[in-house]
């Protein structure tokens, strides 16, 4: 890989054509559309935060250096940024009038309002910039490298970096872009960051059906110019979500929604009679683990340790074991109530309390609730065979 220095170019030089697409939230090109601000493994713009970009042309101002600023040089008079970005973005947002900065009165000021030496000091600042020339592989290789001091790239911003391609950018426009409406829908069910990308290794997740990693789907799917499949079985799945639960309910987000419809998507549902269930579940005190009620329901309730119900306490085993126990040597029978109807010679066996386990004589799942008046000590034999009841 070949590196040049450049000292000489100015802001005023990099902001020059500088292009800013709102609907995409992203810089485009600048240095006289010799430069691509944004290629297809960049991240999007997250610098606009009022924060970030403020801070740069402060910076700026202030005659602050900027940091390293890296170009990689793809053709005759062409670049793509490696790194820099971010605050090439901020700039030539400010310079086109995007965002004010507030002043020393605490007044917002745009560029075009600032007085004539302090657009100026902005534009007349040096950048430091390195530019490279080198194989994709290399440069991306080292791109990886060169991030780590910044902002870290997540793990999806990673794989984008590295099977970028066609497929990456069609799937970012639909996955990472904040202005798709479909976004407030998916909202709902996924968690995450939308410009980090998490949506879109969701999606890609999902879509993997836990038979093949996302770097394996992204690299099978490089060079294809659609992502209809992608797409498709994502939404596949949010009709799915959104024909079983009417709810929108904050532990929706960030379910297994992928392996859910796996699971459950060819079992039908009643819309009503699962919000009508949900709605109890989620007033019941004994449930502890709300985010398990989904599958809980989609699995027809019998798979009550996903909600994690409350336990008999320790005081109430204890009460419990001693009254069984002293009316069943007053009787000369088992302590275990179904020993003491059987006819081997458990009947008459008194269980040590280690070997007996608290049970629900109704069970939760059928109203019984976890307190005293409903429960029974059983010997671990009985028990476990009730619960597979
Ligand atoms: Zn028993």
């Amino acid at each position: 890989m070949k590196t040049i220095l450049r000292t000489d170019l100015t802001v005023e030089d990099i902001s020059r054509g500088f292009t800013y697409n709102e609907y995409e939230g992203k810089g485009l090109y600048g240095w006289s559309g010799k430069l691509t601000i944004q290629p297809e493994y960049q991240r999007n713009y997250i610098y606009n935060d009022g924060k970030k970009d403020v801070a740069v042309i402060d910076s700026l101002l202030k005659k602050y250096p900027l940091g390293i600023i890296y170009f990689n040089r793809v053709g005759e008079d062409k670049y793509e940024v490696l790194d820099g970005q971010q605050r090439i973005t901020s700039f030539g947002r400010f310079l086109t009038d995007k965002f004010a900065i507030k002043d020393e009165n605490g007044m917002e000021q745009y560029f075009s309002g600032l007085a004539k030496d302090k657009q100026e000091i902005i534009m007349q600042s040096h950048l430091l910039i390195y530019i490279c020339e080198g194989e994709e592989s290399e440069i991306k290789e080292w791109f990886k490298t060169i991030n780590i001091a910044g902002v870290p790239l997540n793990e999806q911003e990673l794989l984008n970096a590295v099977y970028s391609g066609p497929f990456v950018t069609k799937a970012k426009e639909v996955f990472s872009n904040s202005t798709n409406s479909r976004i407030q829908i998916w909202d709902a069910f996924l968690s995450g960051n939308v410009k980090r990308q998490d949506y879109l290794h969701t999606a890609l997740e999902w879509v993997c059906k836990g038979k093949c990693t996302v770097g394996d789907y992204m690299c099978r799917h490089r060079y294809d110019d659609n992502i209809s499949e992608l797409y498709t079985y994502f939404n596949s799945v949010i009709d799915w979500i959104q024909s079983v639960f009417s709810d929108v309910e904050s532990e929706m987000r960030g379910q297994e929604w992928g392996r859910l419809y796996e699971t459950y998507h060819k079992k039908s549902y009643d819309i009503n009679a699962i919000h009508t269930r949900l709605t109890e579940l989620y007033a019941d005190p004994y449930v502890k683990n709300r985010k398990g009620i989904y599958e809980y329901l989609l699995s027809g309730e019998i798979l009550p340790q996903l909600l994690d119900v409350r336990v008999f306490d320790e005081a109430t085993k204890k009460a419990i074991y001693k009254k069984q126990t002293e009316e069943a040597k007053a009787e000369g029978k088992s302590n275990c109530p179904y020993c003491a109807i059987g006819h081997d010679n458990n009947s008459a066996k008194i269980w040590e309390q280690k070997d007996m386990d608290a049970d629900h004589v109704t069970a939760w799942s059928k109203g019984g609730s976890t307190d005293i008046s409903n429960c029974q000590m059983l010997c671990k034999h009985h028990n476990r065979a009730k619960g597979n009841k």
